[in-house]
């Protein structure tokens, strides 16, 4: 079913003391109601700290305040590749969520599309449920490529997939270009790319499944833009990064969706 997510992707920052308040202070404030029930929120946190993620994700009645996920996941199974962490193990600990094909792993880490492909395979048969990242670079929307581009991404990484697969998977669309730099992408912008997506994966799973799917819009997005980008039809919440690591900015965007 379509949702609305906020997921906060917190990519290699805090140490482990700024980590904990920051756990802290999420759960404290979201256990205070300041949150509404409607939005499902993921915390994205270095591996690290999942376990401590995974404590303070419930409350003392061991309710669940937010859901877990991980940055990334290895696209084989088990085995001998130091360093790497499977999906069976994010999901032994309880973790929900996985972000597949981010830029930065895209860019400084080689990822192909054909490799999203196979980490989100590896995550489905685990049960974690993939956050899949898209996104063109400046130069390809300059080019007019983007669209282009965009397709291309879903369809190698997504597209392998059987419909009862597919329908548990999130996309998130961040362009590159927005990433990290102050300059978000306008809520026009956005709409135009979300409904882009929506129907190539109408094309290909039917009407039903498109409208169930979730798109995040990532890239920029901060307590003072979300509203504005939420309001858009096609733009089912975000992927926050830099606004994720303080939490009074966090929540006021899980609490920007009308
Ligand atoms: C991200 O890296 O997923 C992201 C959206 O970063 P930022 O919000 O800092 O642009």
């Amino acid at each position: 079913m379509r949702k609305k997510i906020v997921a906060g992707n917190w990519k290699m920052n805090k140490v482990f003391q700024d980590a904990e308040e920051l756990l802290y202070d999420l759960s404290e404030q979201i256990e205070d109601g300041q949150k509404s029930s409607k939005v499902e929120v993921i915390v994205c946190p270095p591996c690290l700290y999942m376990e401590m993620a995974l404590d303070l994700s419930r409350n003392e009645e061991d309710e669940r305040l937010f859901g877990v996920g991980a940055q990334d996941v290895s696209e084989h199974a088990q085995g001998a590749y130091t360093g790497e962490i499977s999906a069976d193990m994010l999901s032994s600990m309880g973790v929900e969520y996985c972000i597949v094909g981010h830029s930065e792993r895209r860019k400084y880490f080689g990822e192909t599309d054909e490799q999203v492909a196979r980490k989100v395979e590896r995550l489905l048969e685990e049960d974690v449920t993939p956050i899949v990242c898209v996104g063109e670079s400046l130069e390809d929307r300059e080019a007019g490529r983007h669209f282009d581009l965009i397709r291309s991404q879903v369809e190698k990484g997504l597209f392998g997939f059987k419909q009862l697969d597919f329908v548990k998977i999130i996309i998130a669309y961040e362009p590159i270009w927005a990433i990290g730099t102050g300059k978000t992408a306008t809520p026009e912008q956005a709409q135009e790319v979300h409904a882009f997506i929506r129907k190539v994966v109408e094309e290909k799973y039917g009407k039903e499944v498109a409208r169930n799917l979730s798109i995040l819009y990532g890239g920029s997005c901060n307590a003072k833009n979300a509203a504005e980008l939420f309001a858009q039809d096609d733009v089912d919440g975000g992927l926050i990064g830099g606004a994720s690591l303080k939490a009074e900015d966090f929540v006021t965007i899980i609490n920007s969706f009308k």
